[in-house]
């Protein structure tokens, strides 16, 4: 991953049942491995008891095939993280698993609770002792404060009471419980692989474990999967207005997959299309900034009938940190993970295609390391519209302040980054290029501040 970028949030897994349960959650998060690198873990249930493992790093490295062998039974979840609330130490690596009057539950969720602190105030007044500063803790001592008499009905009373993005796998000691929220902000697949019942972020997972992709969770739906492996759909919230997250398709998903009815893939090179029809240029390559700027560079190039070169090559074997030297080489951190074919660029007018633009310094970086090997004209083109406002359900993102469009024109950041043009898809541009689902299920927000849950800044404090 680029230094650039909004980083990717949390990826979830569940199995039920399965006899190797621990070892198809490991798999599969690693299938789901891009959407958090921070920390990995998994609970499995055995006779009634869950027993928990998790680390902090990549999975592969977190999981040994003695600790994998220590998860035994068959029934599983998982979880990938990259620390959205709360900070990167291990006590917040999920899944969290808490002991209470209703008997041990698990959770690990993807998303953000927007009112996560509000409700973590009130609780520890009434005497409630956190272990981590996650907002899905907080989800875990609603549930444990509960009257209700069963754990299903504890976890809806749970969520009633918290607002924001949540997709979960809960496991208690008999059964696996998924569940999306109203709004749908973050995805949830359902699969299945033989008689077992399976439930992962993103189909990618279950194309590892060969299962089949049966559908996806519809938000504000809850799947309850029961020791002998059956399956029961219910909704038991109230409906809202549904928010699907746009940035799914333009960053977060892996390519290779199908989300919120959309094949991600053939959406960005959509993307990609429509930008080379909005803004038409002549040009003599069009070069993706890999990885994420690929597949809109080959719409590009197809619509635009530029031919299109792989000009810079990634290093995929960069890991999270690395040790700059003393004296200082300059763009160091770029070119580390990039590097351009020159021979490409020598006296050639070039389009960059890339997917976002959030502070500018990356792509600042990029348009010199091209111009320095002989590029005539530099053109960047972003194929998702400016992104001018924070994200507050389940994505990382720079403040406002410091995200660039937020307060410079396309002309001001196209100085900034000394590029000859710089071009944006518009909004309309991006909703046309669904092909199956409505545009007034997706949130926009961080491309128009129309935020559709109000966050705490909104109650009063500034942004
Ligand atoms: Fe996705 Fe942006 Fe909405 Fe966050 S604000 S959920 S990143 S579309």
């Amino acid at each position: 991953m680029l230094l650039d970028k909004f980083k990717d949030e949390c990826g979830i897994f569940g199995i039920k049942p399965h006899p190797e349960a621990a070892n198809m959650a490991y798999l599969g998060l690693y299938a789901l491995q891009h959407r958090g690198q921070e920390a990995a873990g998994v609970v499995s249930e055995s006779d009634g008891v869950l027993t928990c493992s998790k680390g902090q790093g990549l999975v592969s490295d977190v999981f040994t095939r003695e600790k994998l062998q220590r998860l035994r039974g068959d029934s599983a979840i998982g979880h990938v993280r990259y620390s959205t609330a709360g900070s990167n130490r291990i006590e917040n690596a999920q899944p969290i698993l808490i002991t209470c009057q209703h008997g041990q539950i698990a959770v690990a969720h993807n998303g953000n609770l927007v009112n996560a602190m509000e409700m973590r105030r009130k609780l520890e007044k009434i005497g409630s002792i956190f272990n981590t500063d996650s907002d899905s803790e907080v989800l875990l001592h609603l549930i444990a404060k509960s009257k209700q008499e069963t754990l299903e009905d504890a976890i809806i009373e749970a969520l009633n009471q918290v607002e924001g993005a949540y997709s979960c796998v809960f496991h208690t000691k008999d059964k696996l419980i998924a569940v999306r929220d109203p709004r749908g902000f973050r995805p949830l697949m359902l699969g299945t692989l033989g008689e077992s019942t399976v439930f992962a972020s993103e189909t990618c997972a279950f194309d590892l474990l060969d299962a089949q992709f049966q559908r996806e969770l519809e938000p504000g739906e809850m799947v309850v999967v029961n020791r002998r492996g059956m399956r029961r759909s219910m909704k038991p919230f109230e409906e809202k207005p549904i928010r699907q997250c746009i940035f799914e398709h333009i960053y977060f998903a892996r390519p290779d997959g199908f989300m919120f009815g959309e094949h991600t893939q053939r959406y960005r090179e959509q993307l990609g299309a429509k930008l080379a029809e909005e803004n038409p240029l002549e040009a003599d390559y069009v070069i993706p900034v890999p990885d994420s700027g690929v597949s809109a560079a080959l719409g590009y190039a197809r619509a635009s009938g530029i031919p299109f070169a792989f000009g810079l090559i990634r290093n995929h074997y960069v890991g999270r940190t690395f040790i700059e030297p003393k004296q200082s080489i300059r763009h160091f951190g770029v070119k580390i993970k990039l590097n351009p074919v020159r021979h490409l660029f020598e006296g050639k007018r070039v389009v960059l295609v890339d997917d976002s633009l959030v502070r500018g310094t990356t792509s600042r970086k990029i348009v010199k390391m091209v111009r320095n090997c002989g590029a005539t004209e530099v053109h960047m083109r972003i194929s998702a519209p400016p992104t001018t406002h924070p994200c507050y359900y389940g994505i990382d993102t720079p403040t406002r302040g410091e995200l660039i469009a937020s307060s410079h024109s396309i002309d001001e950041i196209r100085k900034y980054i000394e590029a000859d043009s710089l071009e944006y898809i518009s909004i309309q541009g991006m909703l046309d290029c669904l092909n199956n689902s409505s545009p007034e299920s997706y949130c926009k927000a961080c491309f128009t501040g129309d935020y559709v849950i109000p966050f705490p800044h909104q109650a009063g404090a500034s942004v």
